[in-house]
This record gives structure tokens, C-alpha cells and sequence, in this order.
């Protein structure tokens, strides 16, 4: 199947945020190109066709930039959330470079700007993101360290793991705070005590804080064969035992770890529910 690329515009660009330590969202594509199979976006997109063909129908907010000028002048200073629903720096940034232009609109506007990514492409960036690091945090998100893992049948289109380990420790020394999602965690897939403790010896070198997250079950895994398989194995797995280690090896290795609590997710979904409700 082939990508298809639509042209939109908005209203709005930053929706109040209901995520932790973030005032904003700001999400300049609907629907994601990496099309990662566990995607919980697909839950709360409303247009059919991006969530029927999720990774192959992309919403491009042309007018994205007009407006946030126009915001940056009468909202309240604040933190945003850049790629809070869908990667800001998916393969369509490359052409269409909303997510830069954002950041750049912000930060001259003395917002903070916290970025999430799974893609090595946030790389073209770094002249900008050193220039204005006093503002900015990027967080990158690693399932796995290893390009052979099992992860990769999930996340077939984003960046393989040695890219994004190396963007993280690029952007990290370049003096850039950076921080690893480690989510979701999938049992047999990432759960093993080996790559539990290789992703935080990155964290330590990088000097990154990691937030772990287990695999949360959404409406759209039961209709799918294969994804129900993990739904179900998630349900039954001793998720107990498995945070007991993660904060152990932290523990040991000196390295900050952060869980995302049940009420995290509660004000994850508050947050995609509003998306989804200005999304088009
Ligand atoms: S990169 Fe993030 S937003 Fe994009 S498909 Fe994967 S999980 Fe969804």
C-alpha cells in the first residue's frame, strides 16, 4: 500500500495537555507513518481512513504555523509536548518540516518545548535543538536495543534501535536533557533482565531519565488475531515482578526510573480525547 498524503488546516494548534509536567500538545500530523502495529493513537483518531489504514494516511495541518503564531502571542506561557498523539518527526517531517518550525515558533516565544520520538530524523535538528537546549527536552523512545529483536515485527517503519540509540546519545552530548520511554514493555518480546539492564546502562551513560510502561490493552487489539494474542498474554503476565526488578536494576545502576501510573494513563486518554475531538 502506498502513503497518502492529505492536506488539512486547523483551527487550533496546542490543546491543553492532561499529560504530567506538560501545560500543551502539539501534534502537527494525524495518523503515523511508522505504523507501529500497538499504536494506542488508533483509539481515538476519528477519521476512518487514517485509523482503518493506520501508517498509510497521513493528515498534513497546513496552516499549522499561521496559527500557533497567532497563539504564541495570547496563550499563557507553558511546556508543550511536541509529538504527544503521533511522532512529530515521522518521515513526512522530513518534507513538510512542521515539527522544526514549531519548535523554533516556540521557543522564540519562551515556551518549553518537550519532544517524543522514535525517529533518528530529529538529527537534521540539532544545530536548532543546541541553540535553544535551555528550553528544550527530548525524550526517545527504545523498545529494544537490538535491530534483531522481536520488537521490529511491531514497529516495522520507525528508526531500528541502533539509530535512535545513537540520536539519544548525539542529542546528549551535545548537552541536550534527554530521557528514554521504555514502553511499551511486551512480554517475550522486551521483558527479558539483559535488555532491561543494556537499555539502562544507555540511560546512564546519556545520563537519561527512563519512564517504563507496560503494554496497555485497547479496544482495537481484540479485533485483530494477533494483537489480542499480546492483549490476552498481557493480561496474565505478573507485571508486579517485572517492575520489581526494572527499580532494582535502577536502583543499582544509579538510574532515575519512572512507572506511568494508572492516573498517567487516565489523563493520557483525557488528553487523545480532546485530539481526537479538535483532531479534524
Ligand atoms: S511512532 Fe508512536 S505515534 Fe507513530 S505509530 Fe508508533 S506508537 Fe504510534
Amino acid at each position: 500500500m502506498r502513503l497518502k498524503i492529505i492536506e488539512t488546516t486547523v483551527s487550533s494548534a496546542l490543546s491543553k495537555s492532561g499529560l504530567p509536567d506538560l501545560d500543551y500538545a502539539l501534534n502537527p500530523y494525524i495518523g503515523c507513518s511508522h505504523g507501529c502495529l500497538y499504536c494506542y493513537a488508533r483509539d481515538y483518531v476519528p477519521n476512518r481512513e487514517v485509523v482503518d489504514n493506520w501508517g498509510y494516511v497521513i493528515y498534513v495541518k497546513k496552516n499549522l504555523l499561521d496559527v500557533l503564531e497567532r497563539e504564541v502571542k495570547r496563550f499563557r506561557k507553558g511546556v508543550v509536548g511536541l509529538g504527544t498523539i503521533t511522532d512529530g518527526y515521522q518521515p513526512v517531517e522530513a518534507l513538510y518540516k512542521l515539527s522544526i518550525r514549531s519548535i523554533e515558533i516556540l521557543v522564540k516565544n519562551e515556551f518549553k518545548v518537550s519532544i517524543q520520538t522514535k525517529s533518528s530524523l530529529i538529527l537534521r535538528d540539532l544545530d536548532v535543538l543546541k541553540r535553544y537546549r535551555s528550553y528544550i527536552d527530548v525524550g526517545i523512545t527504545i523498545t529494544s536495543t537490538k535491530n534483531d529483536s522481536p520488537m521490529k515485527s511491531l514497529e516495522v517503519f520507525s528508526s531500528p534501535p541502533s539509530a535512535r540509540i545513537e540520536a539519544l546519545k548525539r542529542l546528549a552530548s551535545e548537552g541536550i536533557k534527554t530521557w528514554i520511554f521504555f514502553g511499551p514493555i511486551i512480554p517475550g518480546y522486551n521483558d527479558s533482565v539483559s535488555e532491561i539492564k543494556e537499555i539502562l546502562s544507555i540511560a546512564k551513560e546519556t545520563r537519561s531519565v527512563v519512564y517504563f510502561d507496560k503494554l496497555r490493552i485497547k479496544r482495537f487489539m481484540w479485533k485483530d488475531g494477533f494483537l489480542s494474542q499480546l492483549a490476552r498474554k498481557a493480561l496474565e503476565y505478573d507485571w508486579g515482578n517485572l517492575f520489581r526488578q526494572i527499580r532494582d536494576a535502577c536502583n543499582k545502576m544509579g538510574v532515575e526510573c519512572r512507572y506511568a501510573f494508572e492516573s498517567e494513563e487516565s489523563n493520557r486518554n483525557r488528553t487523545l480525547d480532546l485530539y481526537a475531538k479538535s483532531a479534524l
